[in-house]
């Protein structure tokens, strides 16, 4: 074996420890656009309405037809301002392709859109509920289109796409209302029960920018660190590596409960709580981004990282 050869032998050996990724379904970003849509034409989802309620058997079809194992939990909040219960349902579908005994991860996204239009540009109409086609449709229209590719070709991994309810009910400063659909999530007893969670939220922007939230930095920096390392070798430049706002969302219940979350958010939306959160300001493009990163992740367990959280 002459020097070269020997060299050349060495590089290959190297080589097939550091096998390329596995190269996942392509992400339809026209796919999720029709869903989010689709979400919106129902009318606010609202829970206890009937828009909410059709939503909600639209999201059971779905899943069911692509095979997935689609749950619920149904629970009731007694609400503080029309002093009535409120009927509120988180869905679960669940995709089972890795070992039997291997802890799922968990895909999150809030379903419900939010009861009331804080910054309406008409100050008598605050108590409309708003569209929400980026603040609540968006995160579930790209777990939906995952829900697709995985039903497609199977990942080899478990996953739970979660989609919780109420997590946007709470009026300004009353954050005991907010997050209802995780926090019953997070009572069922989930510590150790799934490997970590990432949750989508207003992520549909057709001006997107999504920044590292700093809850999720503290509460797992290493998939953070994997997630903008994965979109910087896909070049989906939208994903800015510094961090940015403090958000309280579902992220916080998970964490909390022992399940380490990172959220995705676009926390610079113009239409935030507004009348004008409609899907002419997302776009196909913007799903795509944050759909193709979640496909290489799903697709490539070895990407993951073994450093346990510091929960
Ligand atoms: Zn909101």
């Amino acid at each position: 074996m002459t020097f070269r050869t020997a060299f050349l032998s060495l590089l290959f050996a190297l080589g097939s420890c550091t096998s390329a990724p596995t190269e996942p379904p392509e992400f339809d970003g026209n796919r999720a656009y029709e869903y989010l849509k689709k979400q919106v034409s129902f009318g606010p989802r609202m829970p206890g309405t009937e828009a909410w309620r059709q939503c909600r058997s639209y999201y059971y079809h779905f899943f069911d037809s692509l095979g997935l194992a689609v749950d619920s939990q149904s629970f009731h909040f007694y609400d503080p301002y029309s002093r009535a219960d409120v009927p509120l349902v988180n869905v679960i579908a669940r995709h089972r392709s890795g070992d039997e005994d291997a802890p799922p991860i968990l895909l999150g996204a809030h379903w419900d859109s939010r009861p009331r239009t804080d910054f309406h540009s008409d100050s008598t109409r605050i108590d409309e509920p708003i569209d929400g086609a980026n603040d609540g449709a968006s995160g579930v229209a790209v777990l939906m289109e995952l829900a697709a590719l995985v039903a497609q070709q199977a990942p080899g991994v478990n996953i739970d796409l979660v989609l919780f309810d109420g997590e946007d009910w709470g009026k300004p400063r009353d954050i005991d209302y907010y997050l209802l659909g995780s926090k019953h999530f997070a009572r069922q007893g989930i510590r150790g029960k799934y490997k970590f969670g990432i949750v989508v939220d207003m992520i549909g922007d057709a001006d997107q920018q999504i920044y590292r939230e700093m809850y999720s930095e503290q509460f797992y920096k290493p998939l953070n660190d994997m997630i903008w390392r994965e979109a910087v070798a896909l070049g989906r430049t939208t994903f800015i590596d510094m961090t940015k706002y403090r958000v309280i969302d579902d992220h916080l219940p998970l964490s909390t409960a022992g399940v380490p979350t990172v959220l995705l958010i676009d926390f610079d939306y113009p239409y935030w709580h507004t009348e004008n959160d409609t899907p002419d300001k997302c776009s196909p493009e913007a799903l795509a981004n944050v759909g193709a990163v979640l496909a290489r992740i799903i697709y490539n367990r070895s990407l993951w990282p073994e450093k346990p959280s510091q929960l």
